[in-house]
């Protein structure tokens, strides 16, 4: 068989696999504000994972010790996914690992390893594709700056879902990239909902839809449609080249309150607007889908922290943030508050060249102000 040939059957896979993701999506959502049982998992992860989630379980133990007690909110420690038994089992998410997951209604998640090479998959990537977290949202928020956005990135399509699907012919190589109509509806209709639900009047949509006509033509299309659901709230379309230099112009910049983005532009410009708040150590992360979420700090798992004997010094603001995103999305608004309120007043600095506090000395003094 030519070339051509095989890549053409290739091709032919992945449209049929597509074809069946769309028909297997399922769109009801879990109503956390009536359910009886909360199950909340907390996985370690690697490097640093295991010192800031002890931490941030801790600080979540103290803020719902009543309903921990009466039943309504159940916290699981789940092993296993450290990158020793990804490893040996060749598996991004071991499937027991995965089972015991599933059994949980939203995941409080550490920093995981992706080596460098190799075939294992991050697990990151598998989790949102095995869970169906197709909404990444990002607050990033700088009140002295007049900075409040909120970022709503495509987490399930996009160049990602087929990043390692792509074609080598001699000489050249083709990667692919998908956007469905369901898969964007659902991540517009989640950015309007908050936009909603928050007070904001504007959405911006960024993509590249003058270069990739088909895909992100179809997710600034989509986009439109839906907003002719949300009368008060007006939506405007950027290039995500220029997009990446408004967030960096002063006077530009506060005007802008949600953004909807396809994966890949999202994944760059979350990053930049992380840095603009103060860091990527400074943001949480939401991985939201319509059964499931899973909520990270957006760091990795800062290795290096760990073979410097400086781990216990990681700062541990980011999954806090992400465990406060936690809080208000099952509906515990008032822990979600006080947790905030209690990052803004704790005066402890830990610094991670050691000098300073300790992550514990961090957890401590919060849960002091809890
Ligand atoms: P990293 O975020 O781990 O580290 C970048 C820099 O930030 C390093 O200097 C590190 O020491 C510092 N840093 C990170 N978190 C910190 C914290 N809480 N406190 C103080 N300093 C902190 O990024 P990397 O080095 O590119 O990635 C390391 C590993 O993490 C890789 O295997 C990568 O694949 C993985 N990773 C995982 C996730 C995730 O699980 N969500 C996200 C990003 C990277």
């Amino acid at each position: 068989m030519s070339y051509i040939d095989q890549a053409c059957q290739a091709f032919r896979v992945l449209l049929e696999e597509q074809q069946a993701r769309i028909a297997a999506m399922d769109t009801r959502k879990t109503d956390f504000s009536a359910k009886e049982t909360v199950t909340i998992g907390i996985i370690d992860g690697d490097g640093i994972g295991p010192i800031i989630t002890a931490q941030a379980r801790r600080v979540l133990e103290k803020l719902l010790t009543g309903e921990i007690q009466k039943g309504s909110v159940v916290i699981r420690e789940i092993r296993g996914l450290t990158l020793e038994n990804r490893m040996a089992q060749g598996k991004a998410i071991p499937e027991d690992v995965l089972a015991e997951i599933k059994t949980c209604d939203v995941l409080l998640k550490g920093p995981t390893t992706t080596p460098k090479g190799g075939t294992l998959e991050s697990a990151n990537v598998a989790m949102r594709r095995e869970l169906d977290l197709y909404a990444n949202c990002r607050p990033v928020s700088i009140p002295e700056k007049n900075i409040d956005w909120m970022f709503f990135r495509e987490n399930t399509e996009g160049e990602y879902v087929l990043g390692s699907r792509g074609v080598e012919l001699p000489g050249m190589a083709v990667d692919f990239k998908v956007t469905t109509d369901l898969g964007t509806r659902r991540i517009a209709k989640a950015a309007f909902d908050y936009a909603k639900h928050n007070g904001k009047t504007h959405v911006s949509v960024v993509t590249k839809a003058n270069i990739m006509k088909k895909t992100d033509g179809k997710f600034t299309a989509i986009a439109h449609e839906v907003a002719k659901d949300y009368p008060g709230i007006t939506v405007e379309d950027y290039y995500i080249d220029i997009m990446t230099a408004n967030l960096l112009d002063e006077k530009l910049r506060t005007q802008f309150q949600v953004f909807l983005l396809p994966n890949l532009y999202g994944d760059i410009i979350t990053d930049e607007a992380a840095q603009i708040q103060g860091g990527v150590g400074t943001a949480g992360s939401a991985n939201i889908g319509d059964r499931y979420a899973m909520f990270e700090a957006i760091h990795g798992s800062a290795p290096r922290l760990i073979e410097q004997g400086l781990g216990h010094y990681a700062n541990p603001q980011s999954i806090l943030k992400a465990e406060a995103m936690l809080l208000r999305h099952i509906c515990r608004t008032e822990a979600a508050e006080k947790l905030e309120k209690a990052m803004e007043r704790c005066p402890v600095k830990v610094s991670a060249d050691g000098t300073g506090a300790t992550t514990e000395d961090y957890a401590d003094a919060l849960i002091g102000l809890l």
